[in-house]
């Protein structure tokens, strides 16, 4: 399968009085053509950084520093702002912000913001376009008469909806949801997250689904990307992730995870230590110092993100070993 969004070794940074934040660090990973790939890491791990360079919103303290963000195999990194936002931003690829619920503009209507993008980037009658706005908003369970309404007038769930109406409405091959779900309460929650995925098995575009929450990934995506410390640290198919991770770091997180089924008999761990700060990260792996495994060489060197078997890649001098 060809992926539709190959990210190769992308650096950002940000600046800052106390020096350079390290967020990205050369992050790989890749979204299969019409499959979901996660992006998990806990929080500061840099996976908004990643998609912020992906999209091209970067805050003005940000600094892209090299890498590839192939989209159907051009490079967006190499195209120039104003072809990226009239040619790709919204119409081929399209995001879903972290804090979404407040991405709506208080003092416009609904339906007043959905038409704006699409009368931005497409030629159409009002008459067309307002069609196609009930019916982008009845496909993700948002009754018409809404867009009448200005967003405060919407439950936060709603407005998440709108959102995703409002990213799709245009039609794009990739969908970029940023914790679409962490504003809302857990039932909320799951609907947003199983109505995201049937969205995107009926109209088949490919996701990338970010998250601090593994467990939301199970029977959505096809691959997860776990990143630690603004490192990709493994990649690899949802399976293996779950049944089989190799990575110190992975294996902590899924046994955090609680299982619904055994929750008596299973006690939650969490990982001792705290994620370092990325200004000045530590030496070689970033992961040592809270890290079971660890040896002489993991203060020293920084381990590759390697191939360990087919789709599965792996960052870690002991369990980093081809099988
Ligand atoms: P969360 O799950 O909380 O959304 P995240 O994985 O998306 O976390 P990022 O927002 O990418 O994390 O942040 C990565 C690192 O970069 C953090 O250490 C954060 O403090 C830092 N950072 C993010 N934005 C800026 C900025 N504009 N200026 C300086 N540092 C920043
Ligand atoms: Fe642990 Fe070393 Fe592997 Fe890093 S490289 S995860 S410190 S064993
Ligand atoms: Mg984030």
């Amino acid at each position: 399968i060809n992926p539709v969004l190959l990210i190769d070794s992308l650096k950002v940074y940000f600046r800052t009085k106390g020096g350079y934040v390290k967020a990205a660090d050369e992050v790989s990973t890749f979204v299969n053509e019409g499959g979901v790939t996660g992006l998990a890491g806990e929080s500061g791990s840099g996976k908004s950084t990643v998609v912020s360079q992906v999209f091209r919103i970067l805050p003005k303290n940000g600094e892209y520093l090299g890498g590839k963000v192939l989209f159907k195999n051009k490079d967006l990194m190499k195209m120039n702002l104003k072809e990226f936002s009239k040619e790709v931003r919204w119409k081929r690829m399209s995001l879903i912000p972290q804090a979404s619920m407040d991405a709506l503009d208080p003092v416009y209507r609904i339906k007043d913001q959905m038409l704006e993008t699409i009368l931005e980037h497409e030629d159409v009658s009002k008459a067309e376009a307002m069609e196609r706005i009930y019916k982008s908003l009845e496909s993700v369970g948002v009754p018409q008469e809404k867009a009448e309404m200005f967003p405060h007038e919407l439950s936060g769930g709603q407005r998440q909806r709108v959102i995703i109406a409002m990213a799709l409405l245009l039609n794009p091959d990739l969908v970029i949801a940023d914790e679409p779900t962490t504003a809302l309460d857990v039932i909320t929650q799951a609907q947003i997250v199983s109505l995201l995925k049937g969205l995107q098995q009926s109209r088949g575009f490919s996701m990338m689904m970010v998250t601090h929450d593994l467990s939301l990934l199970a029977g959505v995506s096809d691959m997860v990307t776990i990143m630690y410390a603004g490192k990709v640290v493994e990649l690899g198919g949802v399976d293996k992730i779950y049944s089989s991770p190799l990575h110190p770091y992975t294996q902590l997180l899924i046994k955090s995870i609680p299982d619904v089924r055994k929750w008596r008999e299973r006690k939650l761990v969490s990982i001792p230590g705290y994620p370092p700060d990325l200004i000045d990260p530590p030496r070689g792996c970033r992961f040592h110092p809270r890290c079971p495994l660890a040896m002489p060489i993991c203060k020293e060197k920084e381990p590759e993100l390697l191939r360990v078997e087919p789709r599965h890649y792996v960052a870690c001098h002991v369990t980093g070993v081809r099988r």
